[in-house]
């Protein structure tokens, strides 16, 4: 009988203190890993920490990060491979939503802000994982993207997100090609709607009725697969998934999971 699939490894999840992060950190415990929770709110992470002590007592290290800020990122990384002794996945996942409204009246500084977390907290979590990984002779890294400027460009307004999510997949494939050498993988999972709190990162303009158009969606009961929208589970599932060795021989690939949401709207 083989053990946990994660027994004696390490992973980093950024954004871990809700929603997709919170759901995937729970999951890579409870099969036998250690988990670095990388996380803006201390409060959050903490209180995943301490579920996480239920499950193994002291699998979570709390590191209260802004992944858009370099320094903090290297420094935090460092102290994961010190506390566990090494590093073998990444689930590079914290975002915003960021500005919404309408281009003519965003400011550059508005635009930067969803660019800077979501595709420059990726740059970071990629970058310092390499040497990490490097060490231990290879490794994997997920990176959460999403349908919204990829499979789907109707959320108006949402054009730095969307943006942000675009070149996170550009990334992940060039990223998936340089460290191949090194046997790191580099994915990105690209949800639809999931219940999470990221609306509460919208900062949305006032002036979003000079854009709007008119769409109707279908209510969640017409959701094509599931009658509803997606559980950050479900998410954090696929994640685990292209952690693990059965993921080996996958890399530089972007995988959809919104129970077909995208094909209808
Ligand atoms: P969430 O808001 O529930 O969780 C995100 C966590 O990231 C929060 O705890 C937040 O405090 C943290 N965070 C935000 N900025 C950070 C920063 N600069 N540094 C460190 N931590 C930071 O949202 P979620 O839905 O679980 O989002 C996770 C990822 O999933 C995001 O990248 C998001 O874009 C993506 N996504 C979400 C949906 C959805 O419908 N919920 C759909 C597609 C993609």
């Amino acid at each position: 009988m083989s053990g946990p699939r994660f027994e004696g490894r390490t992973v980093i999840v950024t954004g871990a203190g809700s929603g997709i992060g919170r759901a995937a950190a729970l999951k890579f415990a409870g099969e036998g890993a250690n988990v670095g929770l990388f996380e803006l709110d201390p409060e959050r992470a903490e209180f995943v920490r301490g579920e996480l002590e239920n499950i193994r007592e002291g699998s979570g290290l709390v590191c209260a990060v802004d992944v858009s800020d370099a320094e903090a990122m290297e420094q935090a990384y460092r102290s994961v491979v010190e506390h566990f002794g090494g590093l073998d996945a990444v689930f590079a996942n914290a975002g915003i939503n960021g500005v919404k409204g309408p281009i003519e009246h965003m400011e550059l500084d508005d635009f930067r802000k969803a660019i800077d977390v979501n595709l420059g907290g990726t740059f970071l979590s990629v970058k310092y994982a390499i040497p990490h990984m490097k060490k231990r002779g290879g490794g994997s890294i997920i990176i959460t993207s999403s349908v919204n400027g990829n499979n789907r460009f109707s959320s108006i307004g949402m054009s730095p997100y969307s943006t942000s999510k675009a070149g996170q997949v550009a990334f992940a494939k060039m990223a998936a090609l340089e460290l191949a050498r090194y046997r790191i993988r580099v994915n990105t999972i690209c949800p639809g709607v999931v219940s999470t709190n990221i609306d509460e990162s919208t900062e949305e303009d006032a002036r979003m009725e000079e854009i709007a158009i008119p769409l109707e969606f279908p209510r969640g009961g017409d959701h094509p697969l599931a009658g509803r929208h997606g559980l950050p589970e479900e998410v954090a599932d696929l994640a685990v998934f292209l952690a693990s060795s059965e993921a080996r021989h996958v890399t530089g690939t972007a995988i959809t999971v919104d129970g077909g949401e995208s094909l209808l709207f």
